[in-house]
């Protein structure tokens, strides 16, 4: 379904792929129509796409799962999770109802909105499937962002889309509703009379609706459940959950041959890599702070803005008057992306390391700082934009910090005692965050800890910038990079009228 793009592909590798399996080189190419907004994603996509939309619809994707398993590891309601994605989906994977256009589902506009939530549906099918646990995960999210949609959808549309479906059910007779009212009206609370005689019942195997049977709100008998239509969501979304965890059994199975595929198996990794906390790059616009004042002297009073990664680096260089070479990396980039300039930049660490000479600094120190800022050395590439500031992923997972390093992120690197004793330096005294702190931690949510922190220490702005309506609930995502951290605590605290819209990076790192 990848579009031959010729300055992305080796002509002679296409020429020798092995004879046996020319049905993946051979496809038929189809394009599919879509007439409802829902999709259970029974059949897989097979016209051509471009490899940039390949990549880039899964990314959108993947934004929006990884927001919905962070409203859930946030412990956030279904109406708080509900408020907080509809404006992402708007943004990232929209899809509009036919209603909202006269030509309905013929629609154009539709019919593109449709197929990047299919594909980007199988593709990240394709990332998310080599393993249990991240077929579990993405079964678990794609279900809750299938939820979502399907309690969002209007009624009538909803009602034809349910129609649409081959499921397994099986009408219940009046006659037999009558038979049984009696057992209905025992087993399901809050149910009346009138709710049997004039509504719709079906009858299913009970395991296809364990929710229902496992809050006892239905009536079981000979191993079928009597479900009332009301509760139609539970059926269709047990349905959606058995059909992805074989879609995703066959596709791990049919993994392997995807090896030979060189374009695409990067990217693949890449997404799944992303699952665990999404990559970001800081755009240009993220440094720029209308009336802040970013120089080598103002960092200690910005520094209580900082993320606890960037805290503690400073912390520490305050106290050791140095850091070692990571640290100071990071520590830069860091910087950097406050849009400190490289100049303050190389005053901020002269100052900073107080027991050394000039000569020494001059020596050591001051061309790695010039070489972060692509002021010397590098490819071509990096020679005068330097280095990106680390997001969270990046100083998650590589180079974790060694004896007498203060780098990484403490939620990952610390022990929990010295996580704790820590933020309780840095202000966090609330008992209750600090246990979420670890129960956060012991899950390996280390993100979602720094997001806990984050929204207890300001829970009042935050509460006023939604009352008030200045800030949308995408402004308020989950944070996935420290200079956002940085710049949402910012503006937020100093109420400053700045474009909050700007504060999280807009591009994942590929
Ligand atoms: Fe820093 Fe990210 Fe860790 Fe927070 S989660 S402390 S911003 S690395």
């Amino acid at each position: 379904m990848i579009r031959n793009d010729s300055a992305r592909i080796d002509p002679k590798r296409r020429a020798t792929i092995d004879h046996r399996k020319k049905q993946f080189a051979t496809p038929t190419y189809q394009q599919q129509d879509y007439p409802h907004r829902l999709n259970l994603y029974h059949v897989p996509p097979t016209a051509e796409i471009r490899l940039e939309d390949f990549e880039q619809w899964a990314i959108d994707r993947l934004r929006i799962l990884a927001e919905l398993e962070a409203c859930s590891f946030r412990n956030k309601t279904p109406a708080e999770t509900t408020e907080h994605i509809k404006p992402l989906l708007d943004n990232w994977l929209r899809l509009d109802a036919n209603s909202s256009s006269p030509q309905g589902c013929t629609d154009l506009r539709l019919q593109d909105q449709r197929r990047k939530d299919h594909y980007s549906h199988f593709i990240l099918r394709l990332a998310f499937s080599s393993t249990e646990d991240l077929r579990r995960r993405f079964t678990r999210v794609e279900g809750a962002l299938f939820r979502l949609r399907f309690q969002t959808e209007n009624a009538r549309e909803r009602q034809e889309f349910v129609a649409s479906l081959s499921l397994d059910w099986e009408a219940v007779s009046d006659q037999e509703k009558r038979t049984l009212a009696q057992d209905f009206l025992n087993a399901t609370p809050n149910l009346k009379k009138s709710d049997i005689e004039d509504g719709g019942w079906f009858k299913v195997d009970f395991e296809t609706v364990p929710e229902l049977v496992e809050a006892r709100r239905i009536f079981v008998k000979g191993g079928k459940a009597y479900v009332p239509s009301k509760e139609q969501m539970s059926i269709v979304l047990a349905g959606f959950h058995d059909r992805l965890e074989q879609g995703l059994e066959l596709t791990a199975r049919a993994l392997p041959r995807l090896d030979e595929d060189d374009r695409l198996s990067p990217i693949l990794n890449h997404l799944s890599n992303n699952f665990a906390i999404p990559d970001s790059t800081l755009a240009d616009s993220d440094t720029a702070l209308s009336g802040a004042t970013i120089n080598a002297s103002s960092i200690d009073p910005l520094s209580a803005h900082f993320p606890l990664c960037m805290r503690n680096l400073h912390m520490t260089l305050r106290k050791n008057n140095h850091l070692k070479h990571f640290g100071r990396l990071q520590y830069t980039l860091f910087l950097k992306g406050l849009g400190l300039t490289m100049e303050d930049c190389l005053i901020f660490w002269r100052q900073s390391f107080k027991l050394i000479t000039d000569e020494t600094f001059n020596k050591e120190y001051r061309y790695n700082v010039r070489h972060s800022y692509g002021d010397v050395g590098g490819d071509a590439v990096r020679r005068g934009r330097g280095y990106s500031p680390f997001s969270c992923q990046k100083i998650l997972t590589e180079h974790p910090p060694g004896s007498g390093e203060s780098h990484g992120c403490p939620y990952r690197h610390f022990s929990v005692d010295n996580l704790t004793s820590l933020l309780q330096v840095t202000g966090v005294n609330d008992r209750d965050v600090l246990r979420g702190v670890k129960e956060d931690v012991d899950k390996k949510r280390f993100h979602i800890a720094c997001n806990r922190v984050f929204e207890w220490a300001h829970k009042a702005e935050i509460r006023q910038v939604k009352d008030d309506g200045t800030w949308k609930a995408a402004d308020l995502d989950t944070i996935v990079h420290p200079n956002t951290y940085f710049k949402r605590s910012y503006l937020l605290k100093r109420g400053v009228a700045d474009d909050p819209g700007q504060s999280q990076p807009d591009n994942m790192e590929m």
